[in-house]
């Protein structure tokens, strides 16, 4: 057990444990008594950059549940910054809330466990957080994206460059038309991005099925874009175009896989599949599986731009643009190499790190310390 590094903490109450986890740079648990701080911090790969990645707070029935999501979702996140062509790795946080309340004071403590960490792992926005979180985590570390609005109307757009990619991909490459219109997307959860995206969907002319736990934001999709809701059991085997996973992560997995009837798959989830290897299934039902990690990045790309790394919006809209391209790019690739799309975008993601030097530390305090330069798009 180490105690944190930072000046005023009491090394008796708040300490960690590296948990040297084979595959990622460093994972830590954090415990403090007085607050009830029990975290998780899952650095995967600082390879392009500072770890970036969002701290969810949840109530995990068991402690393994909390490390497994930490580990996934800071994996996938080195995916996804390195796809949207950040300059960024790929971490994450997970703040375990069985035992306890998110109040001020476990976030500046779970503050002083990030400043820690030096910036090698940026913390932000995730489920479970909100923009004032953020705020009160600022005043311990200069390690948070501070934003003060939603990231899902960012998220949404880049989902829906990536349906548009698949809509063409699949009706023919040559006569491209990019129209969602008419065309039937059903949505699994109406939360912050779910609803962002139903909205901007319906304003395309598309024609809308929806499913949340909470029936009121059902009714909102009822009446205000003519949806049609169907029960959460029911949802993901609807006969549709496209089926947008938006709720929680693995929706997609042994049991749901066969009752998918959709022809693309292409939502904002994370981790919608439950293990790589259903993206064999996908492929092997002739479903056009649009990565997560690959559509869903509008969002880290909008917070890359707060951290200070993008300079205007036009840029973040350009980037979020090349979605469709990137989208495209990948489900050519997979077609020809006949592999699953999943794989495919994590060989694309991959392809950014090998022309990294060994100076690898170097590299990383260069970028901790360029947030004044635009660094670009790196794909
Ligand atoms: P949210 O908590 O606002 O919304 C989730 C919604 O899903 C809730 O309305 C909930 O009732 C519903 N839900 C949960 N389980 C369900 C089920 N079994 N069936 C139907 N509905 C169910 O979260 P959010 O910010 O909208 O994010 C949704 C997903 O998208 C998460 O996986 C998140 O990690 C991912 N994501 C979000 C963003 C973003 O910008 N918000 C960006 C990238 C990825």
């Amino acid at each position: 057990m180490v105690a944190y590094s930072c000046a005023d903490i009491n090394p008796a109450m708040g300490s960690y444990e590296d948990m040297n986890i084979e595959g990622y740079e460093k994972v830590i648990h954090a415990t403090e008594k007085s607050t009830g701080l029990d975290c998780y911090i899952a650095i995967h790969s600082t390879e392009l950059g500072p770890a970036l990645g969002g701290a969810r707070f949840w109530k995990y029935e068991k402690s393994h549940d909390a490390i497994e999501d930490v580990l996934r979702l800071a994996k996938g996140m080195t995916y996804k910054n390195s796809l949207a062509g950040l300059d960024a790795g790929g971490g994450k946080a997970v703040i375990n809330l069985r035992d306890t309340e998110k109040t001020p004071e476990l976030l500046e403590e779970f503050g002083k466990v990030v400043d820690s960490l030096e910036g090698k792992y940026i913390t932000a926005e995730d489920v479970g957080s909100e923009p004032a979180d953020m705020q009160v985590i600022s005043k311990i570390t200069d390690h948070v994206v501070l934003t003060d609005f939603d990231p899902s109307p960012a998220t949404s757009l880049g989902v829906i460059r990536g349906m548009e990619a698949s809509v063409n991909f699949l009706r023919n490459e040559m006569a491209p038309g990019q129209s969602l219109k008419d065309l039937h997307v059903a949505i699994q959860g109406l939360g912050h991005v779910g609803i962002t995206l139903a909205e901007m969907l319906y304003q395309k002319g598309v024609r809308l099925s929806v499913a949340d736990l909470d029936r009121d934001k059902c009714k909102i999709a009822v009446e205000k874009l003519d949806a049609v809701v169907f029960d959460t059991d029911k949802i993901l085997g609807m006969d549709c175009d496209i089926l947008a996973p938006c709720a929680l992560g693995h929706a997609i997995n042994k049991e749901t896989v066969e009752k998918l009837k959709c022809k693309i798959l292409c939502g904002a989830a994370n981790n919608q599949l439950s293990t790589s290897m259903i993206g064999y299934a996908l492929k092997d039902k002739g479903i056009i599986n649009a990565p997560d990690f690959l559509v869903n990045a509008g969002g880290v790309i909008d917070a890359y731009k707060d951290f200070g790394f993008i300079p205007t919006n036009f840029h973040v809209a350009n980037i979020i643009d090349g979605i469709y391209d990137r989208t495209m790019q990948c489900l050519r690739e997979a077609r020809q190499k006949n592999f699953p799309t999943n794989l495919v975008a994590e060989m694309m993601a991959e392809e950014r790190f090998k022309d990294k030097s060994g100076d690898h530390e170097k590299q990383l305090l260069l970028k901790l310390n360029r947030k004044d330069e635009w660094p670009g798009p790196g794909v």
